[in-house]
């Protein structure tokens, strides 16, 4: 029941993920950021195309979906907001199970930086796919969401297993860094912030992550405890982690 991850960079600054379920040879893509370099990889791994996953509506996401599907014809699964921009041949809402072959992704609602973003969770791998929800040090920015729901979706994927693979959409890590290094003093973040500027310097992904590594040093979800150095305290833990938001959104670094 093992799954094949084949990250790769595409457009500016997304990844696109091809994931095999190993026991079927069945292939999915996470979202469909790049059409062409979708195809390009996929012929690359001789793998068979039979789903599309996608987290949210954003193009970035879901604005190749039509290519990929008249290429392919692989069917295409993902929250009622895509279809804004595309159709969709299944949706799914929190909890739902999609499966590719044997593996079995759990559908977690997480909105927040669109209203109906969703993640894909595979407990058997310990593996999650969380689109713009989640980043490496960062979370996406609310495009449409309020704080208290966007906190909400990032406790429940800080409540899966520490050890869970988290594939995030974006390579961000360096700038995060250095939002994180401007919030938070804890020696942890400040080596992680140096080895995340190392491996760019060297041209490496920084994405996956893991839920443990991010429980431990991304500054949105250590927001509770940050707020103080906000000038912020007593406050319910969604507004300490609206003033980090806020405070990202206007850093300049
Ligand atoms: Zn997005
Ligand atoms: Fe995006």
């Amino acid at each position: 029941m093992a799954l094949r991850v084949h990250q790769f960079p595409c457009l500016s600054d997304n990844y696109g993920f091809l994931i095999q379920d190993e026991a079927s040879g069945l292939a999915a893509t996470i979202d469909t950021p790049d059409a062409a370099a979708i195809l390009a990889e996929l012929e690359k791994t001789g793998w068979t195309l039979a789903l599309i996953l996608n987290t949210h509506w954003h193009p970035d996401h879901a604005g190749g979906n039509a290519e990929i599907q008249a290429a392919t014809g692989a069917q295409i699964v993902g929250p009622a907001e895509v279809r804004k921009i595309a159709p969709l041949d299944r949706e799914v809402v929190d909890g739902d199970v999609v499966a590719l072959g044997e593996t079995q992704f759990s559908v977690l609602e997480v909105g927040g930086h669109t209203l109906g973003h969703i993640a894909y969770y595979d407990a058997g791998n310990a593996v999650a796919f969380v689109g713009d929800t989640l980043f490496a040090l960062g979370c996406g920015r609310m495009f449409e969401g309020q704080p208290a729901q966007m906190w909400s979706s990032l406790q429940k994927l800080a409540a899966l297993p520490d050890a869970t693979t988290v594939y995030c959409a974006h390579e961000y890590t360096a700038s995060n860094a250095r939002f994180a290094l401007s919030v938070d003093n804890d020696p942890t973040v400040a080596a992680r912030a140096q080895a995340v500027f190392e491996a760019r310097s060297r041209g490496e992904a920084t994405v996956p992550t893991t839920i443990g590594l991010e429980r431990q040093t991304n500054p949105f979800l250590r927001a509770p405890l940050l707020a103080p150095g906000l000038g912020l305290s007593g406050v319910p833990d969604f507004e300490a982690f609206a003033a980090v938001r806020a405070a990202k959104d206007s850093f300049k670094g």
